[in-house]
């Protein structure tokens, strides 16, 4: 269960899904941007005329930041992405809004931050009430605006993240991808949210910068006020509001704990990644920026199995040029000295837009034009990132593999790319890797009952639990109302993963797993007894990962894997799988 768990003190506790462990006491920070109430208040009569000044003030400050953000969209990405701010700027000096607002202010001397907020909430009330979805998606716009506005009105930054000055916990409703991002270079030192799910890009990226998350508290923004303490508790998935002396003792004992359990399993990074009959069980490491190879080295990764290349996309408005992702790409194999980099092409869409991509939402982002499906459909920019991936295979161990393939043409068409773009460099007389691995993702049920015809075109699979399990279950990852649903135990995940396997043994390709359950111990012993020798994961979790391994012998995870096949039940499964993991470390009860 999820959401708040009432305990009749003013401390509260809310219980939400567990995502990137460790424990933090701090303070909260709110970061929320657009469901903040403007309270309604009036002011005495002499100073209606400086409200009106303000407001005066407020627009024009907003019209001026508007026109700066044009003109640097018309230069980045061409004037047509950059008309967006036209209706933004329209709706400024439009007097059907506007002077209603002055009007209020003037009679019934309220704030000028209430009379916008109301205005402009009216505004997209109207707007989300209309048939077409065209307009219902000015809501955002609108709303967008109203916090402009409303910035300059209070003074605030339109960044507030640049407020934080020390430690602090983010508590939000929902934050994308790129925020998340954004929190590596803050002090933030964990985010609880409403939304999000396990397995979510946001949640994949906050996890990422090593921080505790927990997120799909449902109504945890309702509840918290800015500068309460909370206990963020990324093992269990707890957040604790204004907790009482006693539960903070109590916490501060669990993280002396951790800390230890920490530096005792980090210091056995270099230790080989072996099971007790000598097995090798390869772990490789999942990042979405070059500077994580950090903590891949760190913790024992040996490469990098899966590198999420559309975030360089995201945290920017122009797209990057080819040199510039030759530069990226370069630099992860110099990091790497010598250990294999795995390129993923762009994944974009579904819950990772582009600025441009934003602008055009679509009804179900992850059915949609996502993933190599939008790559497909932008060749330049795909044949951009192959030239530079292909460049960069000259200098270093590197794999590329294709996202999201769902028929045979889709793998045909990216192959055929592919080639051509090493034509294209090999006519130019520029240097490229003669043996570079191509393989594809298997994310879709199509592509893992399809996996025998595909192994014929590749040279490696490489499994995306996160999507196969969405796709399979008819889940959305991100959506924490279905979250009990969205499970790797759910029986007919595991047949799809089994024959995937079973596909690339007889086609004699190697088949890895790079969704998050390949960090999540709860599975170690059921993959390797299923037959995956390469796992790829957050470099983090590879010392816990590896303290499995070292532990158990590949016939006593085949019975496992056995056993756990004969079962048609996802509790079952679980329920095995948890009892069968406390028998290798029984030291994890009292964790
Ligand atoms: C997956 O789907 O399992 C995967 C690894 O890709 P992503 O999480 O980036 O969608
Ligand atoms: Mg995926």
């Amino acid at each position: 269960m999820v959401g708040f768990v009432p305990d009749g003190s003013i401390m509260k506790t809310f219980q939400g899904i567990a995502v990137s462990p460790g424990v933090v006491i701090a303070k909260a920070f709110l970061l929320e941007q657009f469901r903040e109430r403007i309270p309604h208040h009036e002011v005495s009569g002499e100073f209606v005329p400086r409200e009106l000044e303000m407001l005066e003030q407020a627009l024009l400050d907003a019209r001026t930041s508007l026109e700066e953000d044009r003109d640097r969209a018309e230069a980045d990405l061409g004037r047509e992405p950059a008309k967006i701010f036209e209706f933004h700027l329209g709706l400024l000096s439009d007097p059907a809004l506007m002077d209603p607002v002055r009007d209020r202010i003037r009679n019934e001397a309220v704030t000028a931050a209430f009379a916008v907020s109301e205005a402009f909430s009216n505004l997209a009330d109207r707007f989300r009430a209309m048939g077409s979805s065209v307009f219902r998606e000015k809501t955002r716009d609108v709303l967008d605006l109203e916090r402009r506005v409303i910035d300059h009105l209070l003074g605030k930054s339109q960044d507030r993240l640049a407020e934080i000055t020390e430690p602090v916990v983010i508590i939000t409703h929902e934050m994308t991808p790129m925020q998340a991002a954004s929190l590596g270079e803050t002090q933030v030192i964990g985010l609880a949210s409403d939304f999000g799910g396990r397995t979510d890009h946001t949640s994949i990226v906050a996890a990422a910068l090593g921080m505790p998350v927990v997120v799909g508290c449902q109504f945890l923004t309702e509840y918290i006020d800015e500068g309460d303490l909370v206990i963020l508790d990324g093992n269990s998935g707890t957040v604790v509001v204004q907790p009482d002396e006693e539960t903070i003792e109590q916490y501060r004992r669990r993280v002396r704990r951790q800390e230890e359990t920490l530096t005792s399993i980090t210091a056995a990074s270099d230790l080989e990644s072996v099971t007790l009959d000598g097995t090798h069980i390869h772990l490789m490491c999942n990042i979405e920026f070059p500077r994580e190879i950090e903590a891949v080295l760190k913790y024992g990764g040996e490469g990098v199995g899966l590198y999420r290349t559309e975030f360089l996309y995201l945290s920017r408005t122009t797209e990057p040029t080819e040199d510039e992702l030759y530069e990226q790409y370069a630099n992860c194999l110099d990091l790497l000295d010598g250990r294999p980099l795995t390129i993923r092409t762009l994944d974009l869409g579904a819950d990772k837009f582009t600025q441009q991509q934003a602008m055009e939402p679509e009804r179900n982002p992850f059915l949609g034009l996502r993933s190599i499906r939008y790559s497909l459909q932008h060749l330049p920019q795909f044949k951009r990132q192959l030239r530079a991936i292909l460049r960069a295979s000259a200098i270093g161990p590197l794999k590329v593999m294709f996202p999201l393939i769902t028929t045979m043409t889709e793998l045909k068409q990216a192959k055929l790319v592919l080639e051509d773009a090493r034509e294209e460099l090999e006519d130019e007389g520029i240097s490229t890797g003669s043996d570079m691995p191509v393989g594809m993702m298997i994310e879709v049920p199509s592509a893992a009952l399809m996996a025998s015809s595909f192994a014929r075109d590749v040279e490696f699979f490489s499994i995306g639990t996160n999507d196969l399990i969405q796709y399979t279950v008819a889940v959305d990852r991100s959506n924490p109302r279905v979250a009990s649903l969205y499970t790797a135990t759910n029986p007919a995940v595991l047949r799809l993963v089994k024959a995937v396997l079973r596909a690339g043994k007889r086609r004699n390709i190697e088949t890895s797993l790079c969704g998050e359950i390949a960090g999540d111990i709860t599975y170690t012993m059921l993959l390797i007894g299923l037959g995956l020798r390469t796992l790829s994961l957050v470099p983090a979790q590879v010392p816990r990962v590896k303290q499995v391994i070292r532990r158990v012998d590949v016939k006593q995870c085949e019975r496992l894997a056995r056993k756990v096949g004969s079962f048609d039940s996802e509790r079952r499964t679980l329920k095995c799988l948890q009892d069968e993991l406390k028998t290798v470390l029984p030291e994890l009860d009292g964790d």
